[in-house]
C-alpha cells in the first residue's frame, strides 16, 4: 500500500493500516508535521453536536474515542476536553436539529439562553437574542502532537514514510499502480491519496472538486486570565458578519481565533501571502473578538496562514477512485476535517483491506457532484 500525502489523514491512515499488518509506504512532499498543509497551528477544535446529521456525530464519537486509544499507547496527551460553546445569532442557526439528533444519540448537550451565557462566562458579550449550545464533552485537539503521534506508531509498527519526496505523476491498472516521485518511482497493488489543499497536483490522474483558500487565524492578549485555558472553552461563533471559532489562551499563548468563512483562492505552487498582508487578516478577527470577547481583544501575539481545502457542499469526499478501483480518495475535508483524522485513517484501512467501512460514509461519495 503507498499513501499520497501524509498528513492528518494520511499519517492516521498509515498507522491503523501498518497495525493491521499491511505493508504500508507513506510519501509526503515535506516532513509531517509542518506549515505547508492544513494541519499547523497548535490546536483544532473536536465538536461532537454536529449540524451535518447522525452520520456525522457517529464519525466524531468514534473519532474522539481512537484519538484516547491513540493517546493511551503513545503516552502523549493529544485532546483537552474543555468543552465547546457553540453560539449563534438566531438569524444565522437555530441549533433545533442538531440538539435533537445529539440528543437521541445520548450526548450531553446544553442549550443556553443570553444570559446563561454571559453568567457563565463573564468574557462573553451576546445580545439578548442569542443562543448557545454547550457540549461539556468536547474540546481541542494539539494538532502537530497528534500527527507526530500518529507517525511515531506507524514507524514503530513497520511503516515506511519517505519526506520531503513528491509525487509528480500516477499511472493505475487493475494489477496496481506507479507512483512517480521527486526521488524515483513506486509500485503497490493499492494506493490512499491524502493529498489535502494540494490536490491539484494530481490532476490529470485525479481531478476532484475541492478549491484551496488561504485562511488565517491570530493568538490575542486578554486583559484577564478568564480566557485561560482550564477556565474558558473552545467556541465557535455564528453571527451576521460571519463565522468565527477559537481556543482559550494556553500557556499564556493568547486567545487564538479563526474566521470560518471567506478567505483567498490559493494554487498550490504559488507562494502564500503572509499573515498581515491583507487588512482585514487582522481586522476581521480583532473586530469580532471587540464585539463578543472584548476582554480577548488585546495586542496580537502571532498570526499564521493556513489552508482549506473547501467542497461545493463542504461535506468531505472519501471514496474510490472514479475509475481505478484500486485507488482510495480522502479529500476535501473543508475546514473541519481534522478532529476525524482519527477516524477517517481507520476508515481509509477499512476500504483498503475489506472494500467496505463499518461507519456510513454515503455522505462523501464523490458522485454526489454529478
Ligand atoms: C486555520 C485552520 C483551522 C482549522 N480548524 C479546524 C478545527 O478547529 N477542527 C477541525 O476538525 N478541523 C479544522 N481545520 C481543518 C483540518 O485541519 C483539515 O481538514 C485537515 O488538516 C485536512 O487534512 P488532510 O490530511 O486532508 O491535509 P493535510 O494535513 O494538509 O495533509 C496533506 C498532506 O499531503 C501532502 N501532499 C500533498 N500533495 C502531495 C504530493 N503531490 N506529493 C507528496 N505529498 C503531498 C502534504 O504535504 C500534506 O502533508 C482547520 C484548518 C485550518 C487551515
Amino acid at each position: 500500500m503507498i499513501v499520497v500525502g501524509a498528513g492528518s489523514m494520511g499519517m492516521s491512515a498509515g498507522a491503523h493500516l501498518t497495525k493491521r499488518g499491511v505493508n504500508t509506504l507513506l510519501i509526503d512532499a515535506f516532513d509531517p508535521p509542518h506549515q505547508e498543509g492544513s494541519h499547523h497551528g497548535d490546536t483544532r477544535l473536536i465538536r461532537h453536536a454536529y449540524h451535518g446529521g447522525p452520520a456525522y456525530i457517529n464519525m466524531a464519537l468514534r473519532a474522539h474515542q481512537l484519538w484516547n486509544d491513540l493517546e493511551e499507547e503513545t503516552g502523549e496527551t493529544l485532546l483537552v476536553q474543555s468543552g465547546v460553546l457553540n453560539i449563534a445569532s438566531p438569524a444565522v442557526y437555530s441549533y433545533k436539529t442538531r440538539l435533537e439528533h445529539s440528543r437521541s444519540l445520548g450526548l450531553p448537550v446544553e442549550y443556553l439562553d443570553a444570559d446563561e451565557i454571559r453568567r457563565r462566562w463573564t468574557g462573553i458579550v451576546v445580545p439578548e437574542d442569542y443562543i448557545g449550545l454547550y457540549e461539556p464533552q468536547a474540546g481541542y485537539l494539539l494538532a502537530e502532537r497528534c500527527i507526530s503521534a500518529y507517525r511515531k506508531v506507524a514507524a514503530s509498527a513497520g511503516a515506511k514514510l519517505l519526506t520531503n519526496t513528491r509525487v509528480e505523476r500516477l499511472d493505475a491498472s487493475p494489477g496496481g499502480v506507479a507512483v512517480h516521485t521527486s526521488k524515483g518511482v513506486f509500485h503497490a497493488g493499492q494506493v490512499i491519496l491524502s493529498a489535502g489543499a494540494w490536490f491539484k497536483t494530481l490532476e490529470p490522474f485525479l481531478t476532484l472538486k475541492v478549491k484551496p483558500v488561504r485562511k488565517v487565524v491570530g493568538w490575542f492578549q486578554p486583559f484577564n486570565s478568564g480566557f485561560d485555558a482550564g477556565r474558558f472553552p473552545g467556541f465557535t461563533l455564528g453571527t451576521p458578519e460571519g463565522g468565527f471559532y477559537g481556543f482559550p489562551s494556553l500557556d499564556g499563548a493568547g486567545l487564538k481565533i479563526g474566521r470560518h468563512d471567506g478567505g483567498v483562492p490559493w494554487n498550490p505552487g504559488e507562494p502564500v501571502a503572509p499573515f498581515g498582508s491583507y487588512e482585514e487578516d487582522e481586522g476581521d478577527l480583532r473586530r469580532a473578538l471587540e464585539t463578543y470577547m472584548p476582554g480577548a481583544s488585546g495586542v496580537l501575539h502571532r498570526g499564521t496562514v493556513c489552508k482549506y481545502e473547501l467542497t461545493p457542499d463542504e461535506d468531505f469526499i472519501i471514496d474510490r477512485h472514479p475509475v481505478y478501483s484500486n485507488v482510495w480518495i480522502a479529500g476535501g475535508f473543508s475546514g473541519h476535517g481534522f478532529k476525524f483524522a482519527s477516524v477517517v485513517g481507520e476508515i481509509l484501512s477499512d476500504l483498503a483491506t475489506r472494500g467496505a467501512a463499518s461507519l456510513d460514509i454515503g455522505l462523501f461519495s464523490m458522485n454526489r457532484f454529478n
